[in-house]
């Protein structure tokens, strides 16, 4: 179980998800307004941060970027836009997750036990892994391509992680989903496509000009060596 802090503004989500998450175990903090969050967030040291992006008294963006300044705890954001642009840039601000409004306390909590599995089973991976120009590190989080560093949210390490240590294997849609996403029961095919298309954007490719990605249509994704 974890220590879980939400930042929700709508009082009768708020009280039904601290309500939920307790009686599953959890420590619930709860507070409504983005200055209370950056104000507790620090000294309450949360394993995972559930934020509303739509608060009263700062933009969502904002206020991800202003708790990746001071922390890298998880961070599921709750939207009501389900547009790929928009969800694109909440994982760029630092992100790691998304639910759609409304959603339901069970889908919630779902959404905390897969990031509570992914974040804490981090420490156990093996060394090193090198493919072509691509480096990455599961031990420390990092990943370069050609010597740059990649600035990668926790999802899009885990992506490249994962389909790094299968070299030249096509990855199904689904296993991704049970196995980077921890999410077996299906759904979730857009969550892919867009971690993948980002990822490239950020490996300098493209889905026209692939390097190391490869879609493999009706299949799935592969990451393969380009160097001759
Ligand atoms: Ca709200």
């Amino acid at each position: 179980m974890a220590s879980v802090f939400l930042i929700e503004d709508d009082q009768a989500i708020r009280q039904s998800l601290v309500r939920a998450l307790s009686d599953q175990g959890h420590s619930v903090r709860a507070v409504s307004t983005a200055a209370d969050a950056l104000r507790d967030v620090m000294s309450w040291d949360p394993e995972i941060v559930v934020l509303d992006l739509g608060l009263p008294d700062m933009d969502g963006r904002d206020v991800i970027r202003m708790l990746r300044a001071v922390s890298q705890v998880p961070v599921i954001v709750a939207t009501a836009r389900d547009d790929p642009e928009e969800i694109v840039r909440l994982l760029d601000a630092g992100a790691d997750d998304y639910v759609v409004k409304p959603y339901t306390a069970a889908e919630m909590a779902a959404r905390i036990r897969a990031m509570l599995r992914r974040s804490r089973t981090e420490s156990a991976r093996p060394g090193p892994l090198r493919i072509g120009g691509l480096e990455i590190d599961p031990v420390r989080r990092e990943a370069s391509v050609d010597g740059r560093p990649l600035d990668l949210t926790r999802l899009e390490f885990d992506l490249l992680a994962y389909l790094a240590g299968r070299e030249g294997e096509v990855v199904s849609r689904r296993q991704l989903l049970a196995e980077v996403w921890k999410q077996p029961y299906g759904g979730g095919d857009k969550t892919i496509d867009v971690h993948v298309a980002w990822l490239r954007r950020k490996l300098g490719e493209s889905a026209t000009e692939p390097r190391y990605l490869h879609t493999v249509r009706g299949v799935g994704v592969k990451l393969v060596d380009p160097t001759p």
